[in-house]
């Protein structure tokens, strides 16, 4: 049994999108002892909050609370959950549940993130068994099953640790997996909230050389901040692509519109180059590729979704280690309405991070 209730910021309609969730109780999905429940004291705003409470993606299923990225305490914790105990500082990311089958090709060799039997996500998802819905982080209290439930080291600030839930390993994780290292020059395109951790993370990960890539001149001075090494303006420097031919050897796009410039993309990459996206647009649709840009020069087109929980605890070790600090702005949960149209109208620098009142200090 447990004493205190679920409740937190429910979108009922796509109108939700313009501040117009409302507080309220939910059900959450029915306890089993593979499940942690989570006493909320953080919750990033990822930009597929926004997408989910409008029905950018699919049809959400309505009520819906966002937020899958979220820190809090650990209050009750399963029987079969053996790495976590009660009172923990804990996480959890964009997935809460995957098979986790021995026979899944990809939930037993460590890739739960891109398992196709049984993926669950923190929020708008239905649980199979009859458990009922997921519902997310902009609110009181989460419950998530244990195996996708990580501790956050010590040493990295909740309000830090949170937006490394989604928006960190979603450009970690390809990056990782993509060489990023030594003697590499890396292109994160779109400087935002994902973009932003692109070039923390390419830095940390020891890229020689981060170049960011966005569409106005008036943001290089804060990309260089972050630490990129070049800036490149694709709406203000003239002949941008051609300036830049084969310069970079792997490129991660976080860039969500179908409008993108990606055949001008592509021509950054030297021969034998990789471009991953990791950003979806509303509809899904790249624009069309030349076959002849991907002959001329070898070049690798890929994708990357969020990762597994083994990566993001991989990633908030090296985030300790290197002293990874992203530029996060707190809001209070009770202005999350406010928030997300604050989200919505790009003014976030660069990441917002809800604030629990009740389980926190602002
Ligand atoms: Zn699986
Ligand atoms: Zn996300």
């Amino acid at each position: 049994m447990t004493d205190y209730k679920f409740e937190g910021w429910l979108g009922h309609s796509p109108e939700s999108i313009n501040g117009k969730m409302e507080w309220g109780s939910f059900e959450p999905k029915k306890w089993t002892e593979d499940d942690v429940d989570i006493e909320i004291s953080h919750c990033g705003i990822c930009g597929s909050d926004l997408h989910m409470l409008r029905s950018g993606w699919a049809p959400t299923p309505y009520p819906c609370c966002v937020g899958h990225e979220i820190v809090g305490k650990a209050v009750r914790v399963g029987k079969n959950v053996k790495d976590i105990s009660v009172g923990d500082r804990v996480g959890v990311g964009a997935q809460a549940r995957s098979c986790l089958q021995p026979d899944c090709p990809e939930c037993s060799t460590g890739r739960e993130n891109y398992c196709a039997r049984s993926n669950v996500g923190t929020y708008g998802s239905i649980y199979p068994n009859d458990e009922g819905k997921s519902y997310g982080g902009y609110a009181n209290y989460n419950r998530t099953n244990g195996h996708f439930v990580v501790k956050i080291p010590e040493g990295l600030p909740s309000e830090d640790a949170a937006p490394m839930l989604c928006g960190g390993i979603t450009v970690y994780a390809p990056l990782k997996d993509n060489g990023c290292g030594p003697g590499k020059t890396v292109g994160i395109v779109g400087v935002g909230g994902l973009g932003h951790f692109g070039v923390l993370f390419a830095k940390a990960l020891g890229a020689e050389k981060v170049i960011g890539i966005s569409r106005k001149a008036s943001k290089k001075d804060e990309v260089l901040k972050l630490g990129a090494d070049q800036y490149i303006a694709t709406d203000d420097d003239e002949g941008w692509a051609k300036n830049n031919a084969r310069s970079i050897d792997l490129i991660i796009s976080t860039v969500s519109s179908d409008k993108m410039p990606l055949q001008q993309y592509l021509m950054l990459l030297k021969v034998n180059g990789t471009y991953i996206q990791v950003g979806a647009p509303d509809g899904g649709n790249l624009p069309p590729i030349n076959a002849f840009s991907l002959l001329m020069s070898g070049i690798k087109i890929g994708g990357s979704g969020i990762g597994s929980p083994s990566e993001i605890r991989q990633m908030l070790e090296l985030a300790v280690e290197k002293k990874v600090k992203p530029w996060v702005q707190k809001r209070p949960l009770k202005d999350a309405n406010q928030a997300i149209v604050d989200m919505e109208a790009g003014n976030a620098r660069y990441r917002y991070v809800l604030v629990n009142e009740k389980h926190a200090k602002l």
